[in-house]
């Protein structure tokens, strides 16, 4: 049932790997000008992975979109660099997953056996809360689930019988994602990869993908560590004002509150003590979420506070001083006090970013 669209859309399919093995190319073939459509597409899907933008799968070359993700795992790899094939393997898997949801359950059984070997089953089961479409030995479910850190992907919180555990199409769907997304990182750490060293022909493309991921993590990473109060946009000061003086915030406003904390450096005991005061504050359930938002745990992505006209839409925007006339993005204000004042040199973090996730 596997279509050579489909080895386009899922790299670890045994199919997909028998395919590449036949044309019989070594890596540095890749290298040459009849191959530039490969390399183009190989160095277009690492972008989009350091700029976190999910790209459908590119359908108008099949060839080079199946030859493209071993070009860019090669030089994801070659870069040395944890970070990028961290999020390399993310928004791959993110991709995938995307591809998945679409295909009805005879081929995810069967991308499920071709990827990984599973034993999957359609079911019919129907519980009052949920309906589960398919089931999976426990021992192929728990290859993968321990990479989710929800509690739901627990074995004990699965419906478990006769050593299968149930899933419903979704489920079975991020079960597969986070197993290809394991596969690449598990490989990053394999003794041969790490001897790995890309062809010669590969350095000036490298050169300029780590530039690009340099620029990125710099946007993200390169404010000092520990909030600079008075550096603070005014739209942040005020929740914080409002959360010290105990009152109620809502759902956008801690999560706003929490994003900026995150990414201006201050830790996960800092961001709780200043939750503290809330009147519903449960420890427990706040350190969770900030854990997660600090991309510490589950997706392992770390999120951005919203942009300014989002905060904007649900009234959280109290703004508009000089310097917030200037910017789109809370971090950007941050970032630009910070400059003027002399606390940071460097980039001024905007980007023409496209779509996030
Ligand atoms: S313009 Fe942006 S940075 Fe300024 S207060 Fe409004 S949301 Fe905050």
């Amino acid at each position: 049932m596997l279509t050579k669209e489909d080895l386009a859309k899922y790299p670890f399919l045994k199919q997909t790997a028998s395919f590449i093995e036949n044309k019989g190319l070594d890596l540095s073939d890749l290298a040459s000008d009849e191959y530039s459509p490969i390399l183009a597409r190989a160095i277009r899907r690492i972008r989009n992975s350091i700029e976190k933008y999910i790209e459908p799968t590119d359908i108008s070359d099949l060839d080079a979109e199946i030859l493209s993700y071993p070009l860019a795992l090669a030089l994801v790899y070659g870069s040395k660099s944890g970070w990028l094939v961290n999020r390399f393997a993310t928004i791959e898997a993110k991709r995938t997953e995307e591809e998945l949801r679409k295909e009805p359950s005879e081929k995810l059984i069967e991308i499920a056996d071709s990827g990984f070997g599973w034993k999957v089953s359609k079911a019919e089961l129907k519980l009052e809360w949920e309906e589960f479409g398919f089931s999976i030995s426990f021992h192929n479910f728990l290859e993968a689930a321990p990479g989710f850190n929800s509690s739901q992907w627990k074995l004990v919180n699965r419906y478990l019988c006769g050593g299968q555990v149930f899933l419903g199409a979704g489920s079975l769907a991020r079960l597969i994602c986070e197993a290809f997304k394991m596969k690449i990182l598990r490989r990053a750490a394999d003794k041969e990869m790490l001897g790995f060293r890309l062809p010669e022909a590969f350095r000036p493309h490298l050169e300029e993908i780590l530039e690009a991921a340099k620029e990125i993590r710099q946007d993200y990473e390169e404010i000092p560590r520990g909030l600079i109060a008075d550096a603070m946009p005014p739209c942040i000061t005020t929740i914080v004002n409002d959360v010290r003086a105990g009152k109620g915030l809502s759902h956008m406003a801690r999560f706003t509150l929490t994003t900026f904390m995150v990414n201006v450096g201050e830790g996960v005991d800092d961001v709780l003590k200043l939750f503290g005061n809330v009147a519903d504050f449960d420890e427990g359930k706040a350190r969770y979420q900030i854990e997660h938002i600090a991309g510490m745990i589950g997706s392992k992505t770390k999120y951005r506070p919203p942009k300014c006209d989002v905060l904007r839409s649900f009234g959280l925007c109290v703004g508009a001083d000089d310097l917030c006339r200037e910017v789109k993005h809370p971090l950007t204000y941050y970032q630009k006090r910070l400059r003027a004042t002399g606390r940071r040199g460097g980039s001024d973090g905007t980007r023409n970013r496209k779509k996030g996730v």
